[in-house]
């Protein structure tokens, strides 16, 4: 199968890649190196059957170049990461849905199936204990920048879904719940590898508000499969899955945890939320998905433990080096 991935150099698109050339795909990638980084792909750079492409899903040339001779594309390509939305609104809105739009019509024109990557984020602040794929969405204020992501989501899979009903794009959607894992940066707000780095580096662990905030933390080695076994089933088109952990966990156990496991010495300090993030965010107390319907089409089944996800993540921590950028580039050229 040849498979097009948007966003592949990033956290989840990198280990998706691997999946899938290890499958036996042929994998093409297409990212512009904003938040993703060529060090991710740095095992597969030089495989016979990966090709990376570097430009914009802003750009419908590029993108068609991409998705040429494709059979099926993953759109993963996103301005995510609650500090980078609420700092660049405006290019996370553009990026978020005039390039979800630029794909769509990219991929129906080739006449590939296509998986869109979506978020829990969508739901907003709904808390109940179990979010079904129909959970109403509870948004904030439009003012409040951190919202305009998951309208910009929401927007994405409306557009998709009217694509299939329009004009019958193979298209699945996912919704990721708090996806963690090795190769994941901290750097855009995201709590686990912000934690680990800290703990590690024997700095206070910063957990915002009281830490009585809960999330199900799921690991990239559960979603990759899962959402490559969404990809390939036709009964998926015109529907959207969660795919969240099945573990509750506050932010202040985690940092418990992390503490623990990587034996750190580092205090845990509660840092108040105006003091940890700027203007347009707001935080929500609780995101626990439902993931029947998931295991009902896949068997998704999420079996990492947080213990485990912390060891895993603190191993990568231990061990990735900050070779620049321009060290893959020129290996990529030749
Ligand atoms: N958080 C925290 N300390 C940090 C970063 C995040 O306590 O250094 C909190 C954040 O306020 C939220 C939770 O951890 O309650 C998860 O944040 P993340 O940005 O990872 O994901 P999201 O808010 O999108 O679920």
């Amino acid at each position: 199968m040849r498979t097009a991935i948007t966003g592949g150099a990033g956290f989840i698109g990198s280990h998706l890649v691997e999946h899938l050339l290890a499958a036996g795909d042929e994998v093409i990638v297409l990212d512009d190196l904003s938040t993703g980084r060529l060090e991710n792909l740095k095992g597969v750079i030089g495989h016979r059957r990966f090709r990376f492409i570097e430009g914009s899903i802003l750009d419908r040339a590029t993108v068609d170049k991409a998705v040429a001779g494709a059979d099926r594309v993953f759109h993963l390509a996103a301005a995510v990461g609650v500090n980078l939305i609420v700092d660049h609104p405006l290019e996370s809105l553009r990026t978020n849905i005039h390039g979800t739009e630029v794909v769509l019509d990219s991929v129906l024109e080739a006449g590939a199936s296509l998986l869109l990557a979506s978020t829990s984020e969508i739901y907003g602040k709904n808390t109940s204990d179990s979010l079904s794929e129909e959970s109403d969405r509870i948004l904030g204020s439009a003012l409040k920048s951190r919202w305009t992501y998951a309208a910009a989501k929401g927007i994405d899979e409306a557009f998709a879904h009217a694509y299939w009903r329009q004009f019958g794009l193979r298209v699945a959607i996912v919704r990721l719940f708090n996806t963690v894992g090795p190769r994941q940066t901290g750097r855009y707000g995201m709590v686990v590898p912000r934690l680990v780095r800290q703990a590690l580096a024997g700095e206070p662990l910063t957990v915002y508000g009281d830490g009585h905030q809960t999330r199900c933390f799921s690991y990239v080695g559960d979603i990759v499969p899962a959402i490559t076994r969404i990809s390939e089933d036709e009964r998926a088109y015109g529907n959207a899955y969660n795919l969240g952990g099945n573990h509750e966990i506050s932010i202040l156990a985690l940092a418990e945890r992390i503490v623990e496991l990587v034996g750190s010495d580092s205090p845990i300090t509660l840092v108040p939320y105006e003091q940890a993030y700027s203007e347009g965010y707001e935080d929500m107390r609780r995101r626990v998905p439902d993931n029947t319907k998931a295991f009902g089409l896949v068997g998704f089944d999420p079996k990492t433990t947080v213990d485990q996800i912390i060891t895993n993540v603190a191993a990568d921590n231990r061990t990735s080096n900050t070779a620049d950028a321009s060290r893959w580039k020129v290996i990529l050229a030749s």
